[in-house]
């Protein structure tokens, strides 16, 4: 695969609702970003993000009637590239959008930072030189890992692993619902779903939350919600939507099996920053770490990031679209500062 010798003003890696904002508004600005969208071959790194993974988006502004994820991603991309964006696909770079391009799309492989400009390799081959970078590659929600999970989650049978994306639709109405996880954000969904469902379910591996007191204590109180304390989900169970999981106590060994109409997973996040090798700096969680929380810069000059690869609180569409907007900002006008326009 061919490699590109002139040297990017802004590339952009990651295809979220983060990058395809930043991509537009650099387009806007003139000054052609090319980005790395991310391969199409698995759920880790689906291009698009995690919306990719919903179904219908309802808490997007503008779309009063919901959108489906993936349709809502395709507009973004479509958007950006009404502009001067460019896509590196495994055929080198597309300028417009044709039938099949989803399947060609390249990731970034790798990113040397330690000269400039700076090198990122493909995870294809096509390679190329840049003033400046955007990383807005998201983090992706953990899962357990169960084949049935993994297949629910992904046909939109009433899995997945956001309670705020998802939770409010129609289907889990004054449904039994169940919530995996015991931190901030197993109590914080459980507590959100309380206001749709019949009852919810929090199901925990251990006899203590992880979750700070005060919101703890809030969940615990509250008469919808029940706590399955020392409980591990072992299957999930279901054709086309979830009818129950199959619990494994994680004292005694005993199985038993709750029926319920949603599943949804709080058992953490994880930030796609592998691929940057410790030259960005990073918080312990390997979150980037922002080197002002205004703005999108990082520990090195003209990197910049944007989206849930920062993001360990929000991790909403608008919100990282907010910062890809904001990144793309203050590349430009980094450029602008080192003279390259
Ligand atoms: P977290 O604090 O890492 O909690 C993850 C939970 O999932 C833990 O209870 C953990 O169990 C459980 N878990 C992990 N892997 C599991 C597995 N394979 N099977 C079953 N259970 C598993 O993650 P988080 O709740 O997403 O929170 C992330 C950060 O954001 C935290 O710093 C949190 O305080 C913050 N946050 C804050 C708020 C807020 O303040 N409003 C809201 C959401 C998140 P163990 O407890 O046994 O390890």
């Amino acid at each position: 695969m061919s490699a590109s010798n002139n040297i990017e003003k802004v590339v952009i890696i990651g295809s979220g609702p983060a990058g395809w904002t930043a991509a537009l508004y650099a387009a806007r600005a003139n000054l052609s970003p090319l980005v790395y969208p991310g391969r199409a071959v698995s759920k880790d790194l689906v291009p698009g993000g995690q919306l990719m993974l919903t179904t219908d988006v309802e808490n997007y502004p503008g779309f009063p009637e919901g959108i489906n994820g993936q349709e809502m991603m395709d507009l973004f991309f479509k958007q950006a590239m009404r502009f001067d964006t460019r896509v590196v696909t495994n055929d080198g770079v597309a300028t417009e959008v044709s039938a099949g391009l989803y399947s060609q799309f390249q990731g970034a492989h790798s990113i040397d930072l330690s000269k400039r400009p700076f090198a990122i390799k493909g995870d294809d081959g096509y390679d190329c030189l840049a003033h400046s970078v955007i990383v807005s590659t998201g983090a992706k929600a953990n899962w357990l890992g169960l084949e049935n999970e993994l297949r629910l989650a992904q046909s939109g049978g009433g899995v997945s692993a956001c309670a705020v994306c998802d939770g409010a639709l129609p289907v889990f109405r004054d449904k039994v619902l169940a919530v995996v996880g015991g931190g901030d954000s197993a109590v914080e969904e459980a507590t959100y779903l309380t206001k749709f469902a019949s009852k919810v379910y929090m199901i925990h591996r251990r006899d203590k939350l992880r979750a700070s007191k005060i919101m703890a204590d809030r969940a615990l109180e509250n008469p919808k919600l029940e706590v399955l304390w020392n409980k591990g989900v072992v299957d999930v169970l279901g054709d086309e939507s979830i009818t129950a999981v199959k619990l494994k106590d994680t004292v005694t060994g005993e199985e038993s099996t709750v029926e319920l109409s949603g599943l949804f997973l709080a058992i953490g996040h994880t930030p796609a920053s592998d691929f940057l090798n410790g030259q960005l700096e990073l918080d312990a969680k390997k979150y980037i770490k922002l080197a002002d929380p205004y703005r999108s810069t990082t520990s090195v000059e003209g990197i910049f990031a944007a989206g849930d690869c920062v993001d360990s609180v929000y991790r909403q569409a608008v919100t990282a679209a907010g910062m890809g907007c904001k990144a793309a900002i203050d590349a430009e006008r980094w450029l602008a500062d080192q003279g390259i326009e």
